[in-house]
């Protein structure tokens, strides 16, 4: 069905670091390695993250239509102040905090449709890489102990500041270590030196990694020095991203670290990023909550990744309504495909049921394929253009007004919209869409809102030790075909 030959296109990224659009190269010939800042797990997600993870989901989605074969990998910081904090306000284990969010970023993500990680890893799994980076940045004088830790000398590394385009001295350093004994305001740590737990052994003494040395270790682990695309949202430009460029770039001799640095705008709410310090956050759970998380993606796909998006419930309803028209639209096709006899009827898609009867091949099939081709091309074009989902999304609505035009006047064969269907299959997985009617989306989200309340009013009655109205819960469960383990 692909007419177009995808090899006289070329996907163009912007890079961070160059600040331009490039023509895409990987690494190594259609292998790409893509990593991207996992999240801090210490409570639950909020909308503002689930756009950066949706929108990698769809970059890394659509390398895999134009045949590159992807790795992706994210960290999951597992070990934070933010993590022993929260720990040490609920009365909780830090590691057991960071298990319980870790899930439920997880479960989150599965409800999003993000599902094209291939490995996350924990920090606290990555304890000894880390070490053994911190070794190598220290024998080759990039690193100096003090009593508090272990540092990053900047100034041994003139390429700092590249990728945020400041220089040193402009540096705002408030975000860094305050140690007195550091040779330079702007040095980060390593290793963090701590008696309270949790703690881990290391030459320098027990302690805890710095904010941005796990990162590097590890894509070192998987990747190796270099790699293809590293991704996060635009907060961590500086100075999480800047740091990773020096700790590994000092470490290894190589450069670049990352081929293509890709940024992703922040969701606002009235101008302002959505943040859990800002306290103006709409967690994934609650959102989805009232909307099929597909809406969500929708939402998030009308603009483009670099963009700001700003929040409101507004231009959500907006992306309800624009989701049911391709999903109307695909159930037209489906039923009209599926008519066998009869005669056609004048037939609006909006509003009355589909014709009865559609010729196998028509005298416009010619027409029709060839739209449908300069679409898919236009449609391949955005994509590769920075991934321009806006764009993208808007030719399928002009495309989708002027099929249905013709379904209407019957003018229409089974042959194009065979070719129509299978586009959009591809769509469909390109974008992370399941064009389904919307209610069926919500009637399953309902579903496993519900089967949690059940399983929520189930735990407390085993708190207070009802262990019969909690096993006559399960068994009836069960019959229902829902398992349900207690651990
Ligand atoms: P964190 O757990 O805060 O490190 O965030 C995880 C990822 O979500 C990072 O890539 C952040 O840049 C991104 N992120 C956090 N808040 C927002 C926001 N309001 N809009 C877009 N991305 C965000």
């Amino acid at each position: 069905m692909i007419k177009v030959s995808i090899r006289d296109l070329m996907i163009k990224i912007y890079n961070t670091l160059t600040r331009s659009k490039e023509t895409f190269k990987p690494v190594k010939e259609n292998r790409i390695k893509l990593f991207v800042c996992g999240p801090t797990v210490y409570d639950d997600s909020h909308i503002g993250h689930a756009r950066t993870y949706i929108s990698f989901d769809v970059i890394a989605r659509y390398l895999k239509y134009r045949g590159f074969s992807v790795f992706y990998l994210q960290n999951i910081t597992d070990i934070d102040d933010k993590i022993i904090n929260r720990a040490i306000s609920t009365g909780n284990d830090p590691l057991d905090l960071a298990r319980e969010f870790e899930a439920e970023y997880l479960k989150d993500m599965e409800k999003l449709g993000v599902e094209n990680v291939n490995f996350y890893a924990r920090a606290t799994e990555h304890i000894e890489e880390i070490k053994a980076q911190i070794e190598t940045l220290l024998k080759s004088g990039f690193a100096y102990e003090t009593d508090n830790g272990v540092y990053f000398d900047v100034s041994k590394y003139p390429d700092f500041g590249k990728l945020s385009n400041r220089k040193i001295e402009d540096l705002n350093v408030h975000r860094i270590s305050p140690d007195p004994n550091k040779r330079n305001p702007e040095d980060f740590a390593l290793w963090k030196k701590k008696d309270v737990k949790p703690v881990w052994n290391s030459p320098w003494g027990a302690g805890r990694p710095g904010w941005h040395i796990e990162d590097t270790a590890i894509t070192e682990e998987y990747f190796g020095p270099q790699y293809d695309i590293h991704g996060g949202g635009l907060d961590l430009i500086f100075p999480h991203h800047e740091a990773e460029i020096a700790q590994m770039e000092s470490a290894s001799g190589k450069k670049p670290m990352v081929r293509y640095w890709m940024h992703t705008g922040f969701l606002n709410v009235n101008g302002e990023k959505m943040s859990k310090s800002l306290g103006n956050f709409i967690t994934i759970k609650e959102l989805i909550k009232k909307y099929p998380p597909e809406v969500f993606r929708f939402f998030t796909l009308s603009t483009h990744y670099r963009s700001p998006i700003d929040f409101s419930q507004e231009i959500l309803e907006q992306s309800q309504n624009s989701l049911k028209r391709i999903n109307k639209f695909y159930e037209t096709i489906d039923e009209l495909l599926n008519i066998e006899t009869s005669t056609f009827d004048q037939y609006s898609p909006e509003e009355s049921s589909p014709p009865s009867y559609i010729p196998e091949t028509g005298e416009n099939d010619e027409q029709f394929n060839r739209l449908l081709e300069e679409t898919r091309i236009k449609f391949l074009e955005a994509m590769d253009n920075d991934f321009n989902t806006p764009l993208a999304l808007s030719l399928l609505f002009d495309f989708i007004r002027v099929i249905n035009r013709n379904v209407q006047q019957g003018t229409i064969s089974q042959k194009p919209l065979l070719n129509i269907k299978f586009f959009f299959n591809d769509i469909s997985n390109i974008l992370g869409f399941n064009f389904t009617s919307t209610s069926e989306n919500s009637k399953n989200n309902l579903t496993e809102e519900l089967v949690d309340l059940i399983v929520d009013i189930r735990n407390k009655l085993r708190e207070k030790k009802d262990w019969e109205l909690s096993d006559e819960i399960r068994s009836q469960l069960d019959d229902l075909g829902i398992i349900l383990e207690d651990k």
